[in-house]
């Protein structure tokens, strides 16, 4: 119980100190598709997150790639998907130069929120208790994600 009080006095104080960073890094999203949903972008540019167990792409399968909704960057293969339970589609590992990561502290707990590379919009958080032998679960939006099936 201390310990957890004590965590989120640590996540408020680094939060105010990060502050002036997380503005600068918002300036540098911008959004590309223009057909992109309220909810989308409230993902994407917003920090926000689709309700678990909502996302069409949770039982998706096939082979093939997760592309970034907004500017269509090559995110994450099939071979890299796994069901964590969470209600999220969940990833072991992201394709190399994807993602560009942020420590966040919001709600009192530390996590590491990832950014698309190109884009810069939020895509979702990456926690070190993953199954496989990467030991990472990336935890993304469904909405933030267009799967391409490979033919
Ligand atoms: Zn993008």
């Amino acid at each position: 119980m201390r310990r957890k009080f004590f965590k989120i006095i640590l996540g408020s104080i680094f939060g105010v100190f990060l502050a002036p960073y997380s503005i600068v890094y918002a300036v540098s999203k911008k959004i590309i598709n223009k057909n992109l949903t309220d909810e989308q972008k409230e993902i994407l540019f917003n920090e926000g997150t689709e309700k678990p167990f909502t996302s069409s792409l949770l039982h998706e399968k096939r082979k093939g790639f997760y592309h970034c909704a907004n500017c269509g960057n090559k995110l994450f293969s099939s071979e890299a998907k796994f069901d964590s339970g969470t209600g999220w589609p969940s990833f072991s590992e992201a394709l190399p130069g994807a993602f560009k990561t942020k420590v966040d502290f919001s709600f009192g707990m530390m996590r590491t929120e990832y950014h698309c590379a190109k884009c810069g919009a939020h895509h979702g958080h990456v926690f070190n208790d993953g199954p496989t032998k990467t030991k990472k679960r990336f935890c993304n939006n469904g909405l933030c994600l267009i799967f391409k099936p490979s033919s």
